[in-house]
């Protein structure tokens, strides 16, 4: 049976709200509550284990297991991953994206179990063209091919075995400047999918994001 993992240990400082990001209340209750209810959802997934900042390992709901996440998000994947002991295949999700809904958990973990790969992630298709800027970091170097780029969201679904070698392999370093768990995978030659997802599956970043999450969800309610 798969497991999930929910990073939630962010401090949020760009969100402003003296609260760390996954317990702010979105839509009438804490951010993290959604993801835990789309994951409950969903009957692949046996267990939920969540990874809350230092001090707040209270505020994981009945239906998740608590574990401290650490200074970098990869370490509070790692945390999370070594706290599960086992179950296979992994999921691991941002509890800043609150949108995510049930089935695309389900897409994501019927793609790996169908291809054979050693990840599948949720990605939307992007709409605006693309730059790469030069060393000044200012003037255009080139222009990518739109129709072969991808906004990387999460849920991202691992092979547990394929999940733990990345880690195990990974240095501080490389996991300080990670910014999502299937690059791990694919420095060391394994296969990633991709699951096309909306855009609207947001990541709460901003104020502004807030808004529009709280403006989906109410709809969704409603
Ligand atoms: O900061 P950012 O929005 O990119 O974080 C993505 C996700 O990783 C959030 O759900 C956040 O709570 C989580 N995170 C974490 N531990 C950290 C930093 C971020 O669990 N040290």
């Amino acid at each position: 049976m798969a497991v999930a993992l929910i990073v939630a240990a962010g401090r949020g400082e760009r969100l402003g709200s003296g609260r760390p990001k996954a317990l702010v209340t979105l839509a009438g209750r804490p951010m993290l509550e959604w993801s835990v209810a789309a994951l409950r959802a969903v009957a692949a997934i046996e267990r939920i284990i969540v990874a809350l900042p230092p001090g707040e390992l209270d505020a994981a709901p009945p239906e998740a297991e608590a574990v401290e996440g650490g200074d970098v998000r990869s370490q509070s994947v790692r945390e999370a991953l070594c706290a599960s002991g086992g179950g296979d295949p992994v999921v691991v999700h941002d509890a800043a994206r609150p949108l995510a809904p049930p089935e695309l958990f389900e897409r994501a973990l019927d793609e790996l179990l169908r291809s054979g790969a050693d990840a599948a992630i949720a990605a939307a298709r992007v709409s605006d063209t693309i730059k790469e800027a030069g060393e000044d970091g200012l003037t255009v170097a080139r222009t990518l091919e739109r129709r072969r780029l991808w906004a990387v969201q999460t849920p991202q679904v691992f092979r547990r075995a394929a999940l733990e070698r990345a880690f195990a392999s990974a240095s501080d370093e490389l996991l300080a400047t990670a910014t999502d768990d299937a690059l791990l995978i694919e420095r060391l030659g394994g296969t990633v999918r991709i699951v096309e997802s909306r855009p609207e599956n947001i990541k709460v970043t901003t104020p502004a994001d807030l808004h529009v999450a709280e403006l989906l969800l109410a709809e969704r309610v409603r």
